[in-house]
């Protein structure tokens, strides 16, 4: 009998059904748990989503790529294999791709955060045989504070800036983390601008009906400011940027500043010097320790797949409790995205460029 899954040089690839999932390479038929350079990719013939992630999917793919979309828990069947779609709580719209065939169920849950946030919808562990997980923080020390506490520094980051004179830049992945914290911070704080690679994925959100409190492009203001129409006062506000701004002439308009990293990355303190950022503050899309072994756990699995970060130390101790588990190699890169402009070449550990953190 067919496996029900496996991993081939295209990724993972469903036989009785003849559909990938985040495929690498272009294939027929490809099944998307989300927008990040590392899991969409261009060039399939057919891609399917959420009807949530429809936006930010035919954003980030070229115009006459053919997208369907369907909501989640709805089921679709592809030659007698039944698919459907389970919130992965990452970004608007991310999913996990459930697969059931003959009585077997498999999941890959994409890259998946547990704590709930007003950007996009909560994840749920599916009960399944076979679980796809990733494991970007799979280590110990990855333990996340709740994410009140983490908008409390940031408020209190940028208030400092304000009476010191200086702007306050935050780096953040453009899709997703960027978003998140323009819903968890205190907008009356002051004004807010946008990045270029930013500003339009608020729009996709705004869209899709996330409240997000008012921002501004930032070029448009440079043009502004040139022309001395309006001079904005950038000692006083927050500018949010993906990572590869970080040391680009763009920035040079807002100097004097203060610059900081939102991201499960910041644990390290070494990864927030090595950017030279004045502050990292830890805030993460992804799942910390604590919450990849409570999920995994939660499916029921007996068979665990392994992804992205550190999937050795985590097969390792899962296989301890009784689970067994392995890691894949596939090409997702866990925090960045490969083709992204939001990755750096100076990112940390463990792998310094993919997709989102
Ligand atoms: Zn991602
Ligand atoms: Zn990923």
């Amino acid at each position: 009998m067919n496996p029900i899954l496996e991993l081939t040089d295209r990724g993972f690839f469903c036989p009785p059904g003849d559909f990938y999932v985040d495929p690498w390479k272009p294939v027929d038929r490809a099944i998307i748990t989300h927008a990040h350079a590392d899991h969409a990719r261009p060039g399939h013939r057919h891609y399917l989503t959420t009807t949530e992630g429809l936006g930010v999917l035919k954003h980030r793919m070229p115009a006459n790529s053919q997208i369907s979309a369907v909501p989640y828990g709805e089921q679709v069947n592809y030659n007698g294999v039944t698919i459907s779609l389970h919130p992965a709580g990452h970004v608007l719209g991310s999913a996990q791709v459930r697969i059931e065939h003959r009585g077997q169920i498999a999941v890959i849950t994409g890259d998946y955060k547990t704590e709930p946030d007003r950007t996009c919808t909560t994840f749920e562990p599916i009960p399944c045989h076979l679980l796809v997980s990733e494991s970007t923080f799979a280590l110990p020390i990855y333990h996340w504070q709740p994410q009140s506490e983490i908008f409390d520094q940031i408020n209190h980051w940028w208030k400092t800036n304000q009476s010191n004179g200086l702007a306050s830049i935050l780096m953040a992945y453009s899709l997703g983390k960027a978003q998140r914290l323009l819903a968890g911070i205190d907008p009356t704080i002051g004004s807010i601008y946008c990045h270029g690679a930013v500003e339009p994925l608020n729009a996709v959100y705004r869209d899709y009906g996330i409240a997000l409190p008012p921002t501004q492009y930032v070029s448009e203001t440079a043009r502004d400011a040139k022309s001395k129409k309006t001079d904005p006062q950038w000692s006083q506000s927050l500018v949010i940027a993906p990572p590869a701004a970080l040391g680009s002439t763009w920035m040079r308009r807002f100097s004097p500043f203060s610059t900081a990293f939102a991201s499960g990355w910041m644990t390290i303190r070494g990864a927030r010097r090595r950017q030279s950022l004045d502050k990292g503050f830890v805030l993460s899309d992804h799942a910390d320790w604590n919450g990849l072994v409570a999920s995994i756990k939660a499916t029921g699995a007996e068979q665990v797949w392994l992804t992205h970060g550190y999937s050795a130390t985590l097969a390792r101790y899962l296989c301890g409790i009784g689970i067994e588990a392995k890691s894949v190699d596939t090409h997702f890169t866990g925090e960045s995205g490969s083709s992204d402009p939001e990755l750096t070449s100076s990112a940390p550990e463990p792998q310094e460029s993919a997709g989102d953190s």
